[in-house]
């Protein structure tokens, strides 16, 4: 708590504009963060923005040949998570229904992009469309909980030892 209490206002101060943000960097950075206010910030999930309210990219970076997509699962694998097959799923979903009808309209399933392990896919068969959550390759980043626009992604604390086993840190 007291280091992220050094670096509150870095990043709401960039909202007031960069030349503000810059000069307001430097100044928490040479006083440790003890300047006497505390500037206002907003929820991370409240700042997603809808795609209408996107315009269409000029570049195509899908279809252009650029460098090959970050291979998710590999990533996975080497964060050797591991969880037990039967234990409680640890990410509770209040309302799936969200993610095939408002969700994918209002913000195409951010989850499916933002997630680094490739927890949330939409999966599709006979029955239609529905939330699949992969919850043994989550690396217990907390993204989803975080950063979904509805807030109806819960992340609960799965069964002890469980979760990923980083190496090489
Ligand atoms: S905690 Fe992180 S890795 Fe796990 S499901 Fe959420 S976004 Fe994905």
């Amino acid at each position: 708590m007291a280091e992220l209490k050094k670096v509150r206002n870095i990043k709401p101060g960039f909202h007031k504009g960069l030349w503000f943000g810059l000069i307001n960097a430097g100044l928490e950075t040479a006083t440790g963060g003890r300047t006497p206010w505390t500037l206002r910030n907003h929820a991370d999930y409240s700042q997603t923005r809808k795609i209408a309210e996107h315009e269409s990219p000029k570049r195509d970076f899908i279809t252009e040949k650029t460098l090959p997509p970050r291979d998710r699962l590999a990533s996975v694998f080497y964060a050797s998570t591991a969880h037990e097959e039967d234990q409680p799923v640890h990410l509770k979903v209040a309302d799936t229904n969200v993610c095939i009808t408002t969700c994918v309209t209002e913000y195409q399933n951010p989850c499916t992009r933002f997630c680094p392990a490739g927890v949330y896919e939409i999966a599709e068969d006979d029955t239609g469309k529905r939330l699949q959550i992969n919850a043994a390759n989550c690396v217990h980043c907390k993204t989803c909980d975080i950063k979904d626009p509805y807030q109806i992604i819960t992340w609960v604390t799965p069964e002890g030892g469980a979760g990923p086993n980083y190496q090489n840190l």
